[in-house]
């Protein structure tokens, strides 16, 4: 007896918001459980998640560094978290842990709640790490015109253009790589982007990953400038406004990833009782 136990693992973790957001999805749903944080050490992601289980725990949030390891950790994983290389929220059922990958629907569900039309528009995606992977298949899956995935270096590009040609082709749409430098060249970008995302690490820095000469290429007025990163105005969204675009951080991905993690641990019948919009409005205020 007693609450159902839930916890978000990272590290660090001190400052996820996940906690906050999970007690407000469960009040909004009229029910009580208890949201966590753990910090495993860096080697010990597994040993933490088991120990975590076999207590009771009933599901878990995996964020930086972990979602690899999770994927490891994982008896089953969906479909989509396969193809996201990744997994960011656990669950155990009849002995067995399993894993999926909610982040790319919730950014897709922050971009359509912003109106944004990802149905023919040209998408840029900047870089080709953990969180650009996870986005590519929930974006093909809206049939965009084109994706152009460019990277600072153009050997992890070319590797996701590999992973996901074919998905693309069953969805006629035109995948290619660019490296970050190519963008410079009016050739190689041929016409400025709808949809420009910054899942790049640079913002953490204080850098964008786009230079001064690429941002008059990239960017036109009716463009939309989505930063993985919240909590900042970074370097990337400042290039956007200038050029006249309309920007966005991910604090909005974050709660659409968090509110699918939990419908799948609560029920997904209580999906018409949470309102993830109301709550990133709280976080904003
Ligand atoms: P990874 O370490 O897997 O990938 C980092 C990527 O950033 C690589 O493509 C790397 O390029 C590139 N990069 C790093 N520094 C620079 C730089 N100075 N200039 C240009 N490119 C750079 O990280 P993740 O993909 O896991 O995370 C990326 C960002 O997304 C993080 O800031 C993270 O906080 C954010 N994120 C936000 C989420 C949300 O819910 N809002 C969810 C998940 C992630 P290269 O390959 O050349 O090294």
């Amino acid at each position: 007896s007693g609450l159902d136990v839930y916890a978000v693992a990272g590290n660090p973790i001190a400052h996820s918001k996940s906690p906050a957001i999970h007690q407000r999805f469960a009040q909004q749903a009229g029910q009580q459980m208890y949201y966590g944080r753990l910090q495993p050490e860096l080697n010990s992601f597994a040993q933490t998640a088991k120990s975590f289980f076999s207590a009771g725990g009933k599901g878990m949030n995996v964020t930086v560094p972990f979602k690899l390891d999770a994927q490891a950790l994982a008896d089953q994983v969906t479909a989509r978290a396969q193809l996201a290389g990744a997994v960011n929220t656990l669950w155990m059922v009849d002995g067995k842990i399993h894993g999926d990958n909610t982040d790319g629907a919730g950014f897709v569900r922050d971009l359509l709640a912003q109106g944004i039309v990802i149905g023919k528009s040209r998408i840029l995606l900047l870089g080709a790490g953990g969180a650009a992977r996870g986005v590519i298949g929930p974006l093909l899956e809206q049939s965009p015109k084109s994706v152009v995935i460019a990277n600072r270096s153009s050997a992890k590009a070319d590797e996701l253009i590999g992973l996901f040609a074919n998905l693309a082709a069953s969805k006629e749409v035109a995948i290619e790589s660019r490296t970050l430098a190519d963008l410079e060249d009016t050739q190689k970008t041929q016409h400025p982007f709808d949809l420009v995302i910054n899942a790049t690490a640079a913002g953490l820095s204080d850098q964008s990953p786009l230079s001064a000469q690429a941002v008059s290429n990239v960017f036109m007025p009716s463009s939309f400038a989505y930063d993985m990163v919240y909590g900042k105005t970074t370097a990337f969204m400042q290039q956007a406004l200038q050029r006249g675009a309309r920007i966005s951080d991910g604090l909005g991905m974050l709660v659409e990833q968090a509110a699918d993690a939990f419908l799948l641990w609560r029920g997904t019948q209580l999906a018409s009782k949470i309102d993830p919009r109301s709550i990133l409005a709280e976080l904003r205020r």
